[in-house]
């Protein structure tokens, strides 16, 4: 799949709309559609790149800066006391949209999730 049909890159042009929780030069949050916890978020580049394996090494810091700015905000704003950071990378790995991103899904003592 390319940039025109990837639905996270018509997310960042605006095409789709999207729960933002903070962009800026190079990264975009927002709540995942289908949360598997209350404050799901989505952490992703604005530049298509399919997965972890194509990602600008450059790019890196970026996207961790990202998650530790979203991580915080979700786990306050949920009450969490933890933080689980997922990425998947290919269908047998459970990677559904082929434009990298990070998952990050707040957790707390005793909430019955299983990742
Ligand atoms: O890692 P994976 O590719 O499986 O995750 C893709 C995620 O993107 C899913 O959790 C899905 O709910 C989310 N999604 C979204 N908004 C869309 C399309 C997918 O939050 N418009």
């Amino acid at each position: 799949m390319d940039a025109a049909d990837c639905i996270f890159c018509k997310i960042v042009k605006g095409e789709i709309p999207c729960a933002k929780l903070y962009e800026d030069e190079l990264t975009l949050a927002f709540l995942d559609i289908a949360p598997v916890a209350p404050g799901h978020a989505l952490v992703i580049p604005k530049a298509h790149h399919p997965d972890l394996f194509a990602l600008p090494v450059e790019l890196g810091a970026a996207l961790l800066a990202a998650q530790q700015r979203v991580g915080r905000a979700v786990m306050a704003a949920m009450g969490a006391t933890g933080l689980n950071v997922q990425q998947n990378n290919a269908q047998s790995a459970g990677q559904m949209v082929f434009h990298a991103h990070y998952h990050l899904i707040p957790r707390r003592e005793g909430d019955g999730l299983a990742l």
